[in-house]
């Protein structure tokens, strides 16, 4: 089921005044639970929820070390096009921004993975605007190959996408 398909069956409106309906009780129930449920969610947004915050930074602090660690990931930023279809408006690469459009070939994404990787990076986030028709996913796929020899993981942030793409990663692969 797509993600577009399952929040179809959600009424805004509805929504909305389930979490204006929380209560503390819930408040206190969603933090006391291991295995949050919808329910639990919206009471932890909910305006009830206001007098919780010191206790929910806790809790959250709590499952961040207990998954991660007390680690920082570092990483870099690669765009290989800044076309776009879209025009959210904090963002620069805005379809209605009238700027010079590029998509960097092979050879320019490996150049800017060199001096990454020289500056002492080993993980990258690839990235593209949502101009699918114009960096596709063999594109994107060809791009983590050539730079693949360089990074312990890389990370991919792309276009919603209407079903999975093909397997082009190899085993071992943490990106
Ligand atoms: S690149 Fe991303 S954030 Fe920027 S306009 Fe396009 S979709 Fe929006």
């Amino acid at each position: 089921m797509s993600f577009k398909e399952v929040i179809e069956k959600y009424d805004p409106q509805l929504v909305i005044a389930e979490i204006e309906a929380m209560t503390a009780a819930d408040v206190q129930r969603a933090l006391a639970a291991e295995q949050l449920d919808n329910r639990d969610f919206m009471a932890l947004l909910s305006p009830a929820a206001e007098d919780f915050l010191e206790e929910m930074a806790q809790k959250a602090h709590a499952i961040t070390l207990r998954r991660f660690g007390r680690t920082i990931l570092l990483y870099a930023p690669i765009y290989l096009s800044n076309e776009c279809h879209n025009s959210c408006l904090y963002c620069g690469f805005s379809v209605n921004n009238p700027i010079p459009r590029r998509t960097l070939n092979l050879d320019e994404i490996e150049r800017d993975a060199r001096i990454l990787h020289d500056q002492g990076f080993r993980h990258i986030l690839l990235l593209t605007g949502e101009a699918p028709g114009k960096v596709g996913n063999d594109f994107i796929a060809a791009a983590a190959e050539r730079i693949r020899p360089l990074f312990s993981s890389i990370s991919i942030e792309v276009y919603p996408m209407e079903k999975a793409i093909k397997r082009w990663w190899r085993p071992g692969w943490m990106g």
